[in-house]
């Protein structure tokens, strides 16, 4: 597969469907076995084995705020494992249902390794073994001690290892599939699964949001620089008050700390093409997240389709602090934001509306 297939791929996105991140950025299987031009930096980039020692040994050192659990599933013959980093300010807490609640998920892809970098860097300041410049660390810790955040810093570790062996445009999972989020099943997609949650990687993601049940959602990727709300399936957003506060607080994340350069919107009325049974659109209509986001921080428009290295990730010092610094900060505006500020009671009356992943899906 290579160039044709691209065109092709364009000709069924006009009417059909493509995953998010965006054709723009993406690259075909052709490229997994050619050399790129830059190879991983790794005076600034742990290797995955590394990044989750170091999470592991942050929450060692931090029991009182921090807990760690690691899911594994798997199906034919095919296993993943997923790890979770919860954070409470008081640990026993963790499971009070009156908590705001935040689930983070990092690494979808594995080539966007900067991704999982900013989850070991969200941690380590919620830890306070790091700290943001300007931080108001009283203010802070008054309002973290109404939320609990779960991380999941490396969602596909599988891939994550294919990219670190050399293949690195790698965005599939280990046996071959992409993952576009809890719903990775796309039939028009250049790597669907066999059918919708066929992937251990997303059967663990589900089942996280299912029980966690947050009010905020975060996907966060690279490869360009947008925040992204509902729907990726519909050129629009959703109608009614929890869709303006989502924009709202997008545009405010804009200003304060994307310095005006994402791009912001529905998925689907933002990149130019709709993508079905996303993670966003599914914890949006499913799950009933209140405010579910997809988040890309970082991209080389400039970098050649093989450079994947350099296409997804800041590949000298300056940039590579820079953007950690700028979204950790754009995370904490977010831990620091009231419950009250979201529709929470919208939730409450969604539950009742659930509906089937089947339904979903045939939709
Ligand atoms: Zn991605």
């Amino acid at each position: 597969m290579g160039g044709s297939f691209l065109i092709v791929y364009y000709l069924l996105s006009v009417s059909f469907s493509l995953p998010i991140p965006s054709i723009a950025i993406a690259s075909t299987d052709a490229d997994l076995a050619q050399p790129s031009f830059i190879p991983i930096n790794r005076d600034l980039y742990h290797s995955s084995d590394a990044l989750i020692e170091q999470i592991k040994s942050l929450v060692h050192r931090h029991p009182d705020k921090l807990t760690v659990e690691t899911i594994r599933a798997g199906n034919k013959g095919y296993k993943s494992e997923i790890t979770v980093v919860t954070y409470c300010h008081s640990r026993k807490d963790s499971d009070d249902k009156s908590k705001f609640r935040i689930l983070l998920s990092f690494g979808q892809h594995g080539r966007e390794l900067i991704t999982s970098e900013l989850a070991l860097r969200i941690l380590s300041i919620l830890s306070e073994e790091q700290f943001l410049p300007k931080m108001d660390r009283a203010s802070l810790n008054s309002t973290l001690e109404n939320v609990v955040v779960k991380v999941v810093p490396m969602e596909n570790l599988n891939g994550r290892k294919l990219v670190e062996a050399g293949n690195l445009c790698e965005r599939r999972n280990g046996r071959g599939v992409i993952l576009i989020g809890i719903g990775d099943y796309d039939p028009y997609e250049e790597n669907p699964g066999i059918a919708p949650f066929s992937e251990p990687e997303t059967q663990i993601m589900r089942k996280l949001a299912v029980s966690f049940d947050p009010h905020i959602w975060i996907n966060v990727h690279s490869g360009m620089e947008a925040l992204f709300m509902p729907y990726d399936h519909k050129n629009r957003t959703p109608d009614g008050l929890p869709s303006q506060q989502m924009r709202l607080l997008l545009e405010e994340l804009n200003n304060v700390h994307c310095h005006n350069r994402c791009m912001i919107g529905s998925g689907g009325g933002s990149v130019g093409y709709l993508a079905h049974g996303t993670a966003t659109d599914y914890m949006y209509d499913v799950v009933r997240v209140p405010m579910p986001f997809t988040f890309e921080i970082y991209g080389d428009s400039t970098a050649t389709t093989k450079d994947c290295f350099k296409m997804f990730n800041p590949v000298d010092h300056t940039t590579f602090k820079r953007v950690l610094n700028d979204w950790a900060a754009a995370f904490f505006t977010i831990f620091k934001l009231e419950p009250r500020q979201i529709d929470v009671q919208s939730k409450a009356h969604k539950v009742d509306k659930w509906v089937s992943i089947d339904d979903y899906f045939d939709a």
